[in-house]
């Protein structure tokens, strides 16, 4: 979805939103059960999920002496092993979907360098692209809403589905 702002050979190199620290591992990607099916029949036959209500985690092993978590789906020489069929979540990245004042808003995550170091305008641009097939996909899949974090910045609004009528 990102393919003009980001290219599969930079996320390959870079490979940070794979890592996590026990302070960011809230970001892990969301799974649901028909994904968490397909990484057991086709990816990773032993993987182990952490269940939630709608969806699951992904059980993330802390590396030895070091507060770091790789994704169980990282190949360390190219990327994701997933590619195509990665989560959501991972799909957007460093789009994020947050909820502010009730309204789903997408913003951008501070760690990524590569999108980080784009023109805002471009980011701006790719961020109106995507974002009326995130909000729709958000809609179905609340799970991938987060609460909103103020170093995020705000790139594109969800429309507002009520009418105001003056009485
Ligand atoms: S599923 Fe793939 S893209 Fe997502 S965190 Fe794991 S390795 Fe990275």
């Amino acid at each position: 979805m990102l393919e003009g702002l980001l290219s599969k050979a930079e996320c390959a190199a870079c490979r940070l939103c794979c890592k996590f620290d026990s302070y960011d591992l809230w970001q892990t990607p969301v799974i649901y059960k028909s994904l968490a099916s397909r990484i057991l029949q086709e990816y990773a036959p032993h993987m182990t999920f952490v269940r939630r209500e709608e969806h699951f985690l992904m059980k993330m092993e802390k590396e030895p002496g070091a507060d770091v978590y790789f994704c169980p789906l990282l190949d360390q020489e190219q990327g994701c092993i997933m590619g195509d069929d990665k989560p959501f979540d991972c799909a957007i990245w460093p789009f994020m979907v947050m909820e502010l004042c009730g309204r789903k808003v997408l913003t951008l995550s501070p760690a990524c360098p590569v999108v980080n170091g784009r023109k805002f305008d471009d980011v701006c641009i790719a961020a109106q692209a995507a974002a009326a097939e995130v909000f729709a996909f958000a809609d179905s899949h609340p799970e991938i809403v987060r609460p909103f974090l103020d170093d995020h910045p705000i790139l594109a609004v969800e429309k507002s589905r009520y009418k105001t009528t003056l009485v």
